[in-house]
C-alpha cells in the first residue's frame, strides 16, 4: 500500500517539475537583437517596433505552439 502510494507521489512530483521547467524555459527573456521580432523593423530598444508586431508574434507563438502538438 505504502509503495504505491510513494510511486503516485514521485510521479506528481515529477509532472511538478517538468511543469515547473517548461514555465520557466517560456519565461526565459528574450535577447536584444535591435530588430522587430515580428517585422524585423529596426528598433532602438524593446523587441517589437510597436505593440502591434507584439500582438502579432504572440498570436504568431500560440498558433505555432498550437500547431506543434500532435
Ligand atoms: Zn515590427
Amino acid at each position: 500500500m505504502s509503495d504505491i502510494y510513494d510511486q503516485a507521489t514521485d510521479q506528481e512530483m515529477m509532472d511538478r517539475d517538468l511543469a515547473i521547467k517548461a514555465a520557466r524555459s517560456q519565461n526565459q527573456p528574450m535577447k536584444f537583437t535591435s530588430h522587430c521580432k515580428y517585422c524585423e523593423e529596426h528598433i532602438d530598444r524593446g523587441h517589437f517596433c510597436n505593440s502591434e508586431c507584439r500582438e502579432d508574434f504572440e498570436k504568431m507563438k500560440k498558433m505555432k505552439h498550437l500547431s506543434g502538438r500532435k
